[in-house]
């Protein structure tokens, strides 16, 4: 039976066999809804067309106003892996002429992590889903034990990230051409993208993903996993920059942990990262994709009309340049010009910007989704609104959202040319992580109140002395842009 494919599931994975007949739908209103980044647009279009391309009579490709109007179109029965968001679920679900298959491109099934989770409910948690994961598909373990006789190893040189080769660009070709010309038409026709247009960043082939991989397994994974550190003149350091082949199904997560793991075994990489990697792909990823069906956290802002967003003009567009307080421009300028930026400034940065300021989960979930070539609903829910709302979800197991001027001023480069002091919480030079850390704890400090991570910054707070300041101050300052 022809399997229709999602731009999300096109790896030779997602197939059955080297002869299966393949269905690829653009799906045009997909754009029209939300202003997609334009990067993001250009690498879903292009990854679909190369695919497409090394298919060639295998494929029928149909560009459309609608996936309906597409299953129209070829009008005989589909197969489909479980797509990845409840939104597209429930489309194929209420189609007479499409059967679902169960999901590929994760490591644990549905079905091991119910069976794991039932009874956990409250205390599902990522450490020991982890393990689970580690000793049933037996990654890095040496028998019963753990490589090396921990789960967690830790990264124990300090010293700030040496400079790295460029992770390897992608050479555009006249699939990339033809893209770009057709969203030049789309937006000229009213469709809205955010973002700067600019050469193609990350692989949309699989062959390319491969290539990434491998310049990852040499040059970055040896430096994988060093404590949250962002520098100004590297957006990349040891990051792997997989995951938009991850999510886009390039990518199969169980053997290149493998061979991550054939990296360290062969005495090529240490424990540490390789372990690292391990847990961001097989525990990490698996697990925020089975919270988001397993909690069922529901829809998030996407079906809320244009328009009601909390989030403020300059953040939701990208402009980098009203911003003053340094790394938050840089955080944005990053997504801005690559719709990408790696995890301590999406965390540190423009999460955490956006949990002190209360701009709605839901909101900033819909904003990574769409701003980030990587953003999908079943990662950012986890990752936004988990992250943002740990006090009160005990199922995840997250690090403090929120965090200082301070922490900031720890991990990066970017206090030094800025126009605020990390130190100061209030005054002209106040940080304005530092004052609306504190204005947010003061505001959230009930609900907060039990959770031990936050034990110490709660006695912290109640010892500071003009409280009342800083947060007649965070309000004055509001949502413009610091
Ligand atoms: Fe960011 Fe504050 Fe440091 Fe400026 S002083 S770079 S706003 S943390």
């Amino acid at each position: 039976m022809r399997r229709w494919l999602f731009a999300d599931q096109l790896g030779p994975h997602f197939l059955d066999g080297a002869h299966q007949p393949v269905l690829l739908i653009e799906s045009k209103a997909v754009f029209r809804r939300r202003a997609f980044h334009r990067q993001k647009a250009h690498l879903i279009l292009s990854a679909l067309r190369h695919r497409a391309a090394e298919l060639g009579d295998r494929a029928l490709h149909l560009k459309t106003e609608t996936y309906r109007e597409g299953l129209r179109r070829y009008g005989e029965v589909v197969e489909v892996s479980h797509p990845t968001s409840r939104r597209a679920r429930d489309f194929v679900r209420s189609q007479e002429k499409v059967t679902v298959l169960p999901p590929r491109g994760f490591v644990t099934s549905h079905e091991d992590f119910a069976a794991w989770a039932d009874g956990r409910r409250g205390a599902a948690r990522l450490d020991d889903f982890y393990r689970h994961a580690r000793q049933s598909h037996r990654v890095l373990m040496d028998g019963d034990e753990p490589a090396g006789g921990r789960w967690q190893v830790r990264v124990t040189d300090g010293s700030r990230s040496q400079a790295l080769p460029p992770a390897p660009t992608p050479v555009e070709d006249d699939i990339d051409a033809e893209v770009r010309d057709d969203l030049d038409r789309w937006a000229a026709e009213g469709i809205e993208f955010i973002g700067r247009d600019g050469p193609r960043q990350f692989p949309a082939t699989r062959a390319e993903a491969l290539d990434r991989q491998q310049q990852f397994l040499i040059h970055r994974l040896p430096h994988f996993g060093r404590p949250d550190e962002m520098l100004s003149d590297d957006p990349w350091l040891a990051h792997s920059g997989l995951s938009t082949s991850f999510n886009m199904g390039l990518l199969e997560p169980l053997p290149a942990v493998r061979q991550a793991e054939e990296e360290y075994r062969a005495g090529h990489a240490p424990l540490a990262g390789v372990e690292r990697f391990a847990r961001q792909v097989i525990g990490w990823r698996d697990y925020l994709w089975h919270l988001y069906w397993y909690l069922d956290v529901g829809y998030p802002a996407s079906a809320r009309p244009k328009g009601t967003s909390s989030i403020p003009e300059w953040f939701a567009t990208l402009d980098a340049e009203s911003v003053h307080a340094r790394c938050l421009s840089a955080a944005l300028a990053a997504v801005r010009d690559r719709g990408w930026a790696h995890n301590p400034m999406r965390q540190a940065v423009l999460g955490n910007y956006a949990v002190q300021r209360g701009w709605r989960p839901t909101d900033m979930v819909d904003w990574f989704q769409r701003a980030f070539v990587d953003g999908h609903e079943w990662a950012m829910i986890g990752n936004v609104v988990g992250m943002a709302r740990h006090a009160e979800l005990g199922s995840l197991t997250a690090e403090a959202y929120a965090v200082s001027g301070a922490h900031i001023n720890r991990t990066s480069d970017f206090c030094a040319g800025c126009r605020y002091d990390p130190k100061q919480r209030v005054g002209a030079d106040a940080c304005p992580f530092t004052g609306g850390y504190w204005s947010y704890l003061h505001h959230t400090r009930e609900r907060l109140h039990g959770n031990v991570r936050m034990t110490r910054a709660l006695k912290q707070l109640a010892l500071i002395p003009d409280l009342s300041e800083i947060v007649t101050q965070e309000r004055a300052r509001g949502d413009a842009a610091p």
